[in-house]
């Protein structure tokens, strides 16, 4: 993944905020301006649709407003904003890393393409996304990665 973002690491601002303005989210310092999507069970469940996120370095946040975080499995928790619902980030917390945040959050990160596509194979039918960006299947993307087992439907 590393050499997959290395041409989109930046550093500096971007302000992001949810649908009812309660949460505000603030990237002062490194990021990745480029999205990645992912097609888990998990993933689609909780986003309804798509799930794509971006990553910021977890020193660069700062966060406020009432959040609510729902710890989505042993090592990753997924956070939502406790008064309107907008999906926020999810991170993994075991250990801490950076915040993977919902790029819809932040006016800015409209520019940003999309660069890589994961469980591509367990894309609904009415996902399809065009593109040459790289592409993994479950069974690719689990030899490598933290996953739930038995997630994926
Ligand atoms: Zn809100
Ligand atoms: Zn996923």
């Amino acid at each position: 993944m590393s050499d997959l973002v290395a041409p989109y690491r930046r550093t500096g601002t971007l302000e992001g905020a949810c649908l009812c303005g309660s949460v505000r989210v603030t990237i002062d310092g490194d990021y990745v301006a480029a999205v990645g999507v992912c097609h888990c069970g998990m993933c689609q469940r909780w986003n309804g649709v798509v799930f794509g996120c971006f990553a910021a370095s977890a020193e660069a946040v700062t966060i406020t407003g009432p959040v609510t975080r729902h710890a989505s499995s042993e090592f990753a928790e997924r956070a939502f904003c406790a008064t309107c619902g907008s999906h926020l980030w999810m991170r993994n917390t075991q250990p801490e890393d950076d915040y993977e945040f919902m790029p819809g959050l932040f006016p800015d990160a409209a520019e940003f393409p999309l660069i890589s596509e994961i469980y591509a194979d367990h894309a609904p039918a009415y996902v399809s996304l065009a593109g040459d960006h790289k592409r993994a299947t479950r069974d690719e993307y689990e030899a490598k990665n933290l996953f739930v087992e038995g997630d994926t439907p």
